[in-house]
């Protein structure tokens, strides 16, 4: 496994539409493993290829609130896409690892259903709610070109040291 460098806007790769993986062979693999050391390194609780310099539809999460009845576990989503969303939403306070010292208000579905493939090419589905939502929401915005500055309703300049502070996506 290898950390590898997060690209910042206004990176090109971070506004295209990333393309679908079809071989789920050692490249995709080494891919998955090095965005885990990624984002775990952060650190984050999400991150989607591109953010890799990586044009693929692909993106892990790793979060849980025992609290709000979310165990703690690591996803791995190959060719996600979000078949259905709740009509209830929620305002959150996101930041992302690829727009530093930037938070911002965005108002995202409460709950999901995601679809898609897990690593090794089985499906994968899943209707994370609250938090999790959001984050998986934040991730699949990353492979349509989309970023969280587009969505919101009020952004704010942070220090580097608050924004560290949040979860980044
Ligand atoms: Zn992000």
């Amino acid at each position: 496994m290898a950390i590898r460098e997060i690209v910042t806007v206004p990176h090109p790769v971070l506004r295209r539409r990333a393309t679908k993986v079809q071989d789920f062979g050692p490249e995709l693999q080494k891919l998955i493993d090095d965005m885990i050391e990624t984002m775990r390194a952060a650190p984050g609780v999400g991150l989607a290829a591109p953010q890799v310099n990586v044009s693929q539809r692909v993106i892990v999460v790793e979060y849980g609130d025992e609290e709000e009845g979310i165990p703690h576990r690591l996803y791995a989503v190959v060719n996600p896409e979000i078949v259905a969303v709740s009509k209830e939403t929620e305002i959150g306070t996101e930041g992302c690892l690829s727009i530093p010292g930037i938070i911002g208000d965005v108002e995202r579905a409460y709950a999901i259903e995601v679809r898609g493939f897990d690593r090794h090419g089985k499906p994968f589905r899943m209707r994370p709610y609250g938090w999790l939502a959001r984050i998986f929401q934040h991730e699949i915005d990353h492979l349509n070109g989309v970023l969280f500055t587009d969505r919101a309703i009020r952004v704010e300049r942070v220090t580097p040291e608050l924004a560290a502070e949040m979860d980044r996506v």
